[in-house]
């Protein structure tokens, strides 16, 4: 229920075949950011608190696909789509007859970059008008163009604004203009209203709430989706007696080890700290606490690898590693390429996007005075915002 106690559904007409986009599977399945298309516009709108019910008309050879998209949202079994978008439009409003909403918001799959302020307009024109679209002033000059690429005449902009979704109605206005207009094929769901001659207000619509066309309109699309961000990580584990030690993943003769829980591989657990860091994800500690008795001795390879699967799950991904360990023993630089293969291997990131570096302290400090061994490492990633 709204505040305005008008209750809202959505329907989100996720039927076509994309065929303008020109890839293997239907455009609104294509990750953007990580995630389907089509979870970024029902994600935004199940977490609305104007919306009751998130309806989605797909097409039937789609389920699975679906299913996948929406797992974790809030979101109603889908209904399948018909032979057109109007048909599939139809369908939509049949299934929300029963428990029929006031206002009904009708939403392109392939607009994923929908927010909340968006549909707040577009709900609050509803108490003016049967109607309500969001929509954007024409910015180019316009011109009429034949088949062969010659102009016929600069049509004039003023007056004119293209038109967005979601398009909001009152609920029964729009099912009875849909079913009156079947088999006339109308552009959008405004177009039905004004065929039945009813008012379509516009509100302002968005940039960001543009549609999703063709393989370049994804890649604009991800650079406003997409964040860097950078997190930094820093350890230290003191020496004990032992003939060796770990360090980012790679076993290195020495003559002491590292002190420590797990297998005290100092490099790998500033570089876990700094993607951790990079997503807001905490530290290591938070995630494999040294209480757990099954961290003894564990490969840090495993703190890593779980870094690197929560940032995945977020839709994100490692641009860049960069570790430096300080000591003045053992000899890094002999063993520099074997560490990055390592680090390049456990988070799956290609060798050029991890730096292994390392220095001494001068003979000062810790570990000029080979007490222990530091590291730090700083994370760049790019994450859905
Ligand atoms: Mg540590």
């Amino acid at each position: 229920m709204s505040p305005s106690g008008h209750t809202c559904d959505v329907i989100i007409v996720a039927a076509g075949r994309g065929q303008r986009f020109g890839a293997e599977r239907p455009k609104q399945y294509t990750p953007l950011a990580g995630r389907p298309i089509l979870s970024w516009s029902l994600a935004a709108f199940s977490i609305h608190p104007r919306i009751r019910r998130v309806q989605a008309v797909i097409h039937a050879d789609d389920r699975a696909s679906f299913d996948a998209a929406v797992a974790g949202l809030r979101v109603h079994p889908p209904v399948l789509g018909g032979a057109s978008r109007q048909e599939s439009v139809v369908r939509g409003l049949e299934a929300l007859s029963a428990n029929a909403p006031d206002y009904v918001l009708i939403h392109d799959a392939a607009r994923p970059g929908v927010d909340a302020a968006l549909v707040d307009r577009v709900l609050d024109g509803l108490a003016h008008a049967p109607g309500v679209i969001p929509a954007l002033p024409v910015a180019d000059t316009l011109k009429r163009v034949d088949s062969n690429g010659r102009i016929l005449e600069t049509v004039a902009r003023t007056n004119l604004s293209a038109a967005q979704t979601p398009q909001g109605f009152h609920f029964d206005k729009i099912l009875t203009a849909h079913l009156a207009a079947r088999g006339r094929e109308l552009t959008d769901d405004a177009a039905v209203l004004e065929h039945s001659g009813l008012a379509v207000l516009t509100v302002p619509g968005s940039t960001a709430n543009s549609k999703i066309t063709t393989q370049s309109d994804l890649i604009q699309m991800e650079h406003t989706m997409l964040e860097t961000r950078v997190g930094t990580g820093c350890d230290v584990h003191r020496f004990t007696e032992g003939d060796h030690v770990m360090l980012c993943g790679v076993r290195v003769p020495h003559t002491h080890k590292l002190l420590g829980h797990s297998d005290a591989d100092v490099a790998l657990h500033a570089a876990t700290d700094a993607i951790l860091g990079a997503i807001g994800a905490g530290d290591i500690g938070a995630h494999f606490p040294p209480s757990n008795a099954a961290y003894k001795n564990a490969p840090s390879e495993k703190f890593l690898a779980h870094a690197m699967a929560l940032l995945r799950a977020r839709g994100g991904s490692l641009t860049h590693l960069d570790v430096t360990i300080i000591c003045e023993r053992p000899k890094i630089g002999p063993h520099r390429d074997a560490m990055v293969a390592s680090i390049s291997r456990i988070a799956g990131v290609e060798p050029g996007r991890v730096s292994v570096k390392a220095t001494t302290t001068e003979g000062l400090g810790f570990t000029g005075r080979s007490e222990g061994i530091a590291a730090q490492a700083s994370a760049t990633v790019r994450v859905a915002i």
